[in-house]
């Protein structure tokens, strides 16, 4: 796919990555814009995501965000419009935007959206983030130091700072690339990953503290409810890294985090060894993600949304003889 030739003759891009924003959703869609803004310095280009957490402000870019809002913005017609890191049905309301462009483009990497939802698709699941496979289409001789820094971020939140299993010769080849441009990348890990807020942290306590082990401690599950979420203030973004962290329990092949986005809903988070694939589960409920690492929306309390999970992850579990 080539992205010059597709924006040659635009006039108006428009940008949009997935509802609840995660690095490499902010990661690949300021890259890609940087990238565009830069080719084509007379044409406008915007990027529309839900407010993404302000840990991301160091990337060029980001105060110009559209933030998105419940109702689509008011836009005339965009000549290109790129979904980066989903399909267009998880843009929020910018799908609007994306389904009357006149021209649809869709880069992803989730195995859930294997055959895309634009007009053209450059959908590679084996790729470990949306930003890398728009470093595979950027333009060597475009590349600088931000356009690198937006990409690296995306490829380091999603690869658990190169530790998840979606990590590969090519992903390190494209992160080996962009640190020559020279940016503070250690920097950069340390404040958008690594470092959490004294209540983030607290936070955290909270759901290990509270987390069960079922499934003779094949699987560990936690959650965190509205009322807690209140009395420390926090939104869903501030409890990034808490599967990640529960995952990380010695024996657990599989781990379960939740947190209430209203009364008796949840979004939950799943997150996988070796055995589970739980972009099958997140999808038998209408969510998806990869085969590691996979999401959805559920209804219930927490009890009825771990039976619901529990019987999938347990067949799974056993078919693979655990
Ligand atoms: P997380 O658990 O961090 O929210 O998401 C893990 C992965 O699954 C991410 O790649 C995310 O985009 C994807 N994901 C999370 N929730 C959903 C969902 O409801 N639907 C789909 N299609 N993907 C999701
Ligand atoms: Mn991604």
């Amino acid at each position: 796919m080539n992205i010059k030739e597709i924006c040659k003759d635009a006039e108006r891009i428009g940008i949009g990555g997935h509802i609840r924003p995660d690095g490499d959703c902010v990661g690949s869609c300021l890259g890609l814009s940087l990238y565009l803004k830069k080719l084509f310095p007379a044409k406008e280009v915007k990027v529309f995501l839900e407010k993404p957490s302000d840990i991301f402000s160091c990337i060029k870019g980001f105060r110009d965000i559209v933030i998105l809002g419940k109702e689509v913005p008011k836009e005339a017609e965009f000549d290109v419009f790129f979904a980066v890191d989903c399909g267009k049905e998880r843009l929020g309301s910018a799908e609007r935007l994306f389904d009357k462009a006149k021209t649809t483009v869709n880069i992803d990497h989730h195995v859930s959206n294997a055959d895309g939802t634009g007009m053209y698709n450059y959908i590679y699941p084996e790729a470990s983030s949306a930003s890398e496979l728009v470093y595979e289409l950027v333009e060597e001789d475009m590349l600088d130091a931000d356009i690198a820094a937006a990409l690296y971020t995306g490829i380091v939140h999603d690869t658990g700072v190169f530790r998840y299993s979606c990590t590969s010769p090519k992903t390190m080849q494209a992160a080996a690339k962009l640190i020559s441009y020279g940016f503070d990348f250690s920097k950069l890990i340390e404040e958008t990953f690594y470092e959490k807020t004294y209540v983030q942290n607290q936070v955290m306590g909270r759901a290990l503290l509270e987390s069960m082990l079922i499934m003779d401690g094949k699987c560990i599950v936690s959650y965190i409810n509205r009322k807690t979420m209140e009395f420390y203030q926090v939104t869903g973004a501030d409890l990034e890294g808490i599967v990640s962290q529960l995952k990380l329990t010695k024996g657990a092949e599989c781990a379960v985090f939740m947190y209430e986005i209203r009364t008796m809903q949840y979004k939950v988070s799943l997150r996988s060894g070796e055995k589970v694939n739980v972009a099958k589960i997140a999808e038998l409920f209408g969510g998806g993600g990869h085969v590691r690492a996979a999401g959805c929306t559920m209804n219930g309390t927490f009890y009825d949304v771990i039976n619901n999970l529990s019987v999938h992850i347990e067949e799974q579990l056993e078919e693979a003889g655990a």
